[in-house]
């Protein structure tokens, strides 16, 4: 395959970190990487155009949301998640079935919160074999998820890198329950394969390793998958209830993968996070972190994350960071960017996400400096 492929340039000496390049038709990127996530096809509260000037890239857009707006046919029609946005950097989309099975286990998703959904068991209509049956909650109609509809949703969007449809377990589930739905997980991953081969479309699929925080499991599966030809490897599922069990399954996890192919952390990209798996050998990230906490006044520094509508910048005159080449830092001060906060202007969340945004940009290319280096 010529659009797609993946070059390792540097294992560390010093763990299993790794330093690559991902190719796409849209461009490289650059592992270990942070994947921006911009739910409806934006980074909230940044354009296309800034967005790219912080040198993001990868961006990653949600299929469900867009599904209900404005509808992947529409975005077909104008020709594309990259047309229609006007991003010329590579794009990677989910199948849709996060949403729609957090809805159905009740831990709805940070942007689906903001949304209002009180009548959540009314949203899942029906779970089976088939796939899920949901109700939009824009205007109430059915819908009907499953591994050919995704991959098709995902055909019309055109991002680089899909991925397969899947089902997400809660994270108390009994451990017979686990193993079903890890093995109706894999069948709709074969499923979402061969519907991808019909029209690879200059696409790359990657599979979605299962299995919970049971290492038996995540065997399964990882051999399961590996024995496909699927593009790359996301790690998903349930990562356990906090970063040490996720750090271990990681570390049994990992090195079932193939290393000739990309891998992906679905999810995860807060520094603390990055700081235990980069080590692993994760080549991607993806997080809405840095933007979130942005929009927050919870600004990332190298001291650390500072929250700028404290008392002590209002007279900063200085940048958030000096020697930070953002066009936040370039161009405003930490104090004017205080008041901003303070007067509850909307264009503080936008200087502030865009520090953030290029934070972890120029944080990735420090750790890939680092292991190139095998300090890491
Ligand atoms: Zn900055």
């Amino acid at each position: 395959m010529t659009f797609f492929s993946f070059e390792l340039l540097h294992s560390s000496k010093k763990s299993k970190a790794r330093v690559g390049r991902i190719h796409t038709p849209h461009g490289i990127i650059d592992t270990p990487g942070f994947v921006g996530v911009g739910t409806n096809a934006t980074m909230k509260t940044i354009d296309t155009i800034a967005v790219e000037k912080t040198g993001l890239q990868l961006m990653f857009c949600n299929t469900y949301h867009l599904m209900l707006q404005p509808g992947t046919e529409l975005i077909k029609e104008a020709g594309g998640l990259h047309k229609f946005m006007n991003r010329k950097q590579p794009i990677i989309t989910d199948s849709g079935g996060f949403q729609v099975f957090s809805l159905a286990y009740g831990s709805v998703a940070d942007e689906l919160k903001s949304r209002g959904t009180k009548k959540q068991d009314k949203m899942v209509l029906k779970i089976s074999e088939e796939g899920v049956w949901f109700r939009s909650y824009r205007d109430g109609s059915k819908l009907h998820l499953t591994a050919e509809t995704s991959i098709q949703a995902q055909k019309d969007l055109g991002a680089d890198i899909i991925l397969c449809f899947d089902e997400l377990p809660p994270y108390h589930i009994a451990e017979k329950s686990l193993q079903s739905s890890l093995d109706r997980t894999h069948r709709w991953e074969e499923r979402s394969l061969q519907e991808h081969l019909k029209n690879p479309n200059n696409q790359a699929l990657y599979a979605i390793i299962h299995g919970g925080i049971d290492p038996l499991l995540r065997r399964v599966s990882c051999e399961f998958l590996t024995a496909r030809p699927f593009d790359g490897y996301a790690v998903g599922g349930s990562l356990g209830k906090n970063k040490q069990e996720m750090y271990q399954m990681l570390s049994y996890t990992l090195p079932q993968l193939p290393p000739e192919k990309p891998n992906h952390l679905l999810g995860i990209g807060d520094l603390e996070s990055l700081a235990l798996c980069v080590p692993l050998g994760v080549d991607t990230f993806d997080s809405s972190y840095p933007t979130r906490s942005a929009r927050h006044g919870i600004l990332l520094t190298k001291q650390g994350p500072l929250n700028i509508t404290k008392a002590c910048y209002a007279k900063a005159f200085t940048p958030i960071e000096e020697g930070c080449s953002c066009s936040t830092c370039q161009n405003f001060s930490a104090g004017y960017l205080h008041h901003l906060f303070k007067a509850k202007e909307a264009i503080c969340m936008t200087l502030a996400s865009v520090h953030n945004l290029h934070f972890m940009v120029e944080h990735m290319k420090e750790y890939r400096e680092k292991i190139l280096m095998d300090e890491i």
